[in-house]
């Protein structure tokens, strides 16, 4: 029988020593033969896990009138590249074109650009968007995407980037006073998390954000490099052409301190350790640190706003409304798609929205 993933993590770790909890969960999520993503389509309720542009048609639908006033934004240029991060099956970006399409001149000028890791869901995205009527086409990584004018947009794409654990051992030391969490082994030869007591490497603590100066002894925190690269990655790209990204996810507004990786299995939640690379791994998205990291690389950056607030100012419940005129027996069902989308103790304030833009652009759509 061939080994399994989490027997090859183990021998890794006894080769190596403990591996950072970025090194685990990408080997978890991404390891192209045996890892979560590139194996199986996991969105659904067959799956593992749901999103909002699987809840409901009216999310990406709402997302596709922010792209064309955002396009409007842009100077309606003559091409812009739409590029999504992290697509699932292509739902949102399938629904966003269908709502955009009512701008004849947006359409001609849209071009889109997925950037998928998993060749599975790459599959997927080509069945769902067979019929869209523009170009689309895949890239490994944003900075592949030819340059122009671009919106990009990532749902639930943050909360799977790897993360970075790191434990306050001497609060007036600074960055110094910071050490490490790792994967490593217990007596018993079980993956388990173990401190590494000595400061933290400079290449992790200076990821740490401002809130990291109000730890206290022994508080943890994560941190979450992939998003300073893809930041860069977009400070490159707004350099010669105008753009904005918009990001949904969850998280707090603020840093808060905890661990907050989990496991998702058939929508349960399950240990982080438990059959590595076939779960779903995630950790909420530090908006704080995301906007000071933004800010520092001189994009302009929005509030973060609750996704409720986001989706009723882009006319949900109007769509609602029109979509339950046209669909009268699917009343109820559209009323509870609603709920799990705005609801505050179901998706509506859990989840955040926020848009980070090249310079000298009106506000966005939403997040005014
Ligand atoms: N946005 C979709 C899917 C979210 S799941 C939705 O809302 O339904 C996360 C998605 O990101 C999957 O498509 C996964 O394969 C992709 N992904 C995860 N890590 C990635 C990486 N490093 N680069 C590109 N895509 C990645």
């Amino acid at each position: 029988m061939p080994k399994s993933l989490e027997d090859k993590i183990k021998d890794r770790i006894r080769e190596a020593g403990p591996m950072s909890v970025a090194e685990y969960m990408t080997i978890c999520l991404l390891d192209p033969v045996q890892g979560y993503y590139p194996t199986r389509d996991p969105l659904g309720a067959d799956g593992d896990f749901i999103t909002a542009p699987e809840i409901s048609q009216m999310f990406g639908e709402v997302l596709g009138l922010w792209c064309v006033q955002s396009w409007i934004d842009l100077g309606r240029p003559e091409t812009v590249q739409l590029i999504e991060l992290g697509p699932g099956r292509g739902i949102m970006m399938s629904d966003m074109l269908r709502a955009a399409s009512l701008d004849a001149d947006f359409k001609s000028a849209v071009q889109v650009w997925l950037i998928e890791a998993s060749a599975a869901l790459e599959a997927v995205q080509g069945r769902t968007l067979a019929n869209a009527g523009v170009p689309v086409h895949w890239a490994a990584r944003l900075e592949d995407v030819p340059a122009g004018h671009s919106l990009i947009i990532g749902n639930e794409f943050l909360d799977c980037l790897p993360i970075q654990q790191m434990i306050c051992n001497d609060p007036f030391a600074g960055k110094d006073g910071w050490v490490e969490r790792r994967v490593g082994l217990d007596d018993e030869g079980r993956l388990c998390f173990v401190r590494i007591d000595v400061p933290a490497a400079a290449a992790l603590t200076q990821h740490l954000p401002d809130g990291a100066s109000e730890a206290r002894k022994d508080n943890l925190l994560e941190t979450c490099p992939a998003v300073a690269q893809i930041i860069d990655g977009l400070v490159h790209r707004f350099a010669d052409h105008p753009g904005r990204a918009l990001f949904i996810d969850y998280g707090p507004e603020d840093t808060e301190f905890g661990d907050t990786l989990q496991a998702l299995k058939r929508h349960q939640k399950v240990g982080v350790f438990s059959d590595p690379g076939n779960t779903d791994l995630t950790a909420r998205v530090d908006f704080a640190a995301l906007s000071e990291t933004a800010k520092n690389a001189g994009l302009t950056t929005s509030a973060t706003v609750p996704q409720r607030e986001f989706l009723s100012k882009l006319g949900i419940e109007m769509r609602a409304v029109a979509l339950t005129r046209s669909q009268p027996d699917a009343k109820a069902v559209i009323a509870r798609q609603l709920h799990r989308l705005s609801a505050d103790d179901e998706m509506g304030e859990l989840f955040k929205a926020i848009c980070l833009s090249s310079a000298d652009l009106p506000p966005p759509l939403g997040l005014r």
